[in-house]
């Protein structure tokens, strides 16, 4: 399934909730979400009861969405997550969240994840060293996280140092701000995913 080329600001409106996909944007009053509060379309202002079905689909879509993977993606990623021992639902967002474009995202060196698996795909970055410019490569306790050398300087970087002093990263990841480098500390775990999501209804969806 191609990925979804519209325009991304409908998406947080048919989700009803800031998914934040488009970085500063998104905190200021130009939000469409705060601007035009109701769902996309033509039918956007009727209310309409939403089935268990629907509810459960939604929420796959909105995780989707927040990390930016098309459908077989995120059906791989939840098949993965089925075979590994323990909670399902955790196990998926353990997963998400550990994809290169969501850490560096999450330490600060880009301001949305869209924006981040744009660097990642430009090889802006290094992973132990050697440069990754695959934006679902999975991370592991351990690995450096660098913005590579030759890049640092350009003035999206500059802009983007200036910013991470004000970042707080999750507990998982840790974030030298004087040399732009981050750790993956330890694995994430489900307390370490802030976001509004109720991973149950999505196991709940592909149980049926
Ligand atoms: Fe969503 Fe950001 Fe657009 Fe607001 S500005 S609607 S949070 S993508």
């Amino acid at each position: 399934m191609a990925r979804y080329t519209g325009a991304v600001c409908r998406l947080c409106r048919r989700e009803g909730m800031k998914l934040y996909l488009k970085g500063d944007r998104c905190y200021s009053d130009k939000c469409a979400f705060v601007t035009k509060q109701m769902a996309p379309g033509q039918h956007g202002t009727s209310r309409k009861k939403v089935s268990e079905y629907g509810t459960q689909l939604r929420e796959k879509q909105k995780v989707k969405r927040i990390y930016g993977v098309n459908e077989k993606q995120f059906r791989i990623y939840y098949a993965k997550a089925a075979r590994r021992g323990g909670v399902t639902g955790e196990n998926l967002l353990q997963l998400l969240e550990r994809r290169l474009d969501n850490v560096v995202y999450r330490l600060g060196m880009a301001s949305s994840r869209v924006d981040a698996r744009q660097l990642v795909r430009h090889g802006h970055f290094t992973v132990d060293g050697k440069k990754v410019n695959i934006p679902s490569f999975l991370v592991k306790e351990g690995n450096v996280i660098e913005i590579k050398e030759g890049s640092r300087k350009s003035p999206k970087f500059e802009t983007i140092a200036a910013a991470i002093a004000h970042r707080t990263p999750p507990s998982w990841l840790e974030l030298d701000k004087d040399n732009l480098v981050g750790r993956v500390a330890a694995m994430p775990k489900r307390e370490d995913v802030d976001l509004p999501i109720n991973e149950q209804l999505i196991v709940e969806l592909y149980s049926r």
